[in-house]
């Protein structure tokens, strides 16, 4: 099942995007699936009427990790965390999928980091391990844009990993996805830069579950990025980045100097 948010002008709707690809078609449900049971209105959009938005727009936070894959850490010259090192990201900095990475003025580079995300599906706190799937409503792909040289020196991430456009999310939500070993690709114009599988991950989904519901409480639409892959590197305006995960699809961005 993919789950879509997408206008056609008017207001978001959400809806179950079905079909193959090139004739795909959203089938409309009634209010916002994270909140309603999902309902077919019987209403029926082509995908191609229509433009896709974020899946979900974040009510309370991203929490993204740092350092998740150990080959990453490496070529940045970073230790493995001893355990998963957490940082925020405002709603604001959400885009959906064809929607611009805005180079922000005065960083001198901007990374690209395909992420699988993890979209909250429950309030919950303190979740066990064992149980952290029951607080899951799905999974999309992410892009945790991140201007280096301001990770570097601000110290806080807030700025390099916060900063408007900074956190694609897309093209879909799925739900009751097996995300223990997916590949995790990112293109740049085309060309593979990331070539991951989501096995590699130091601590994997249900311990990210459990280990943020320690120290956050989790709301409905809060997404854990889980940290990237090797491969990372710059964006350049008129480029387009593409992170795609199996099972998910592809989320794809344009790059553009404001
Ligand atoms: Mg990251």
């Amino acid at each position: 099942m993919r789950i879509a948010r997408f206008t056609t002008g008017d207001d978001p709707r959400f809806a179950l995007l079905e079909g193959e690809a090139g004739h795909e078609v959203l089938h409309v449900v009634r209010g916002d699936p994270l909140y309603a049971p999902l309902q077919p209105t019987g209403q029926q959009v082509p995908l191609a009427d229509a433009r896709l938005l974020a899946p979900v727009i974040p009510r309370s936070k991203i929490v993204g990790i740092g350092r998740n894959y150990a080959d990453h850490a490496r070529e940045l010259g970073n230790e493995l965390p001893a355990a998963p090192l957490m940082f925020l990201v405002p709603n604001t900095a959400v885009v959906g999928p064809g929607d611009p990475v805005v180079l922000p003025e005065g960083s001198t580079q901007v990374d690209y980091e395909g992420e699988l995300a993890v979209v909250i599906g429950r309030v919950c706190k303190d979740v066990p391990r064992e149980r952290a799937s029951e607080v899951v409503f799905g999974y999309t792909c992410a892009n945790d844009v991140t201007a280096r040289d301001w990770q570097r020196g601000d110290g806080q991430w807030a700025r390099a990993k916060g900063f408007d456009t900074s956190c694609p999310l897309g093209p879909v939500i799925v739900p009751d996805l097996d995300v223990a070993d997916l590949a995790l690709r990112t293109r740049l114009d085309g060309a593979v830069v990331q070539d991951g599988r989501t096995s590699d991950m130091v601590f994997d989904v249900p311990d990210l579950v459990s280990t943020v519901s320690r120290a956050f409480t989790l709301l409905p639409g809060d997404v854990i990025l889980t940290g990237t892959p090797a491969g990372v590197g710059p964006l350049a305006a008129g480029q387009r980045v593409e992170v795609e995960i199996e099972g998910i699809g592809a989320l794809s961005n344009p790059v553009v100097t404001r």
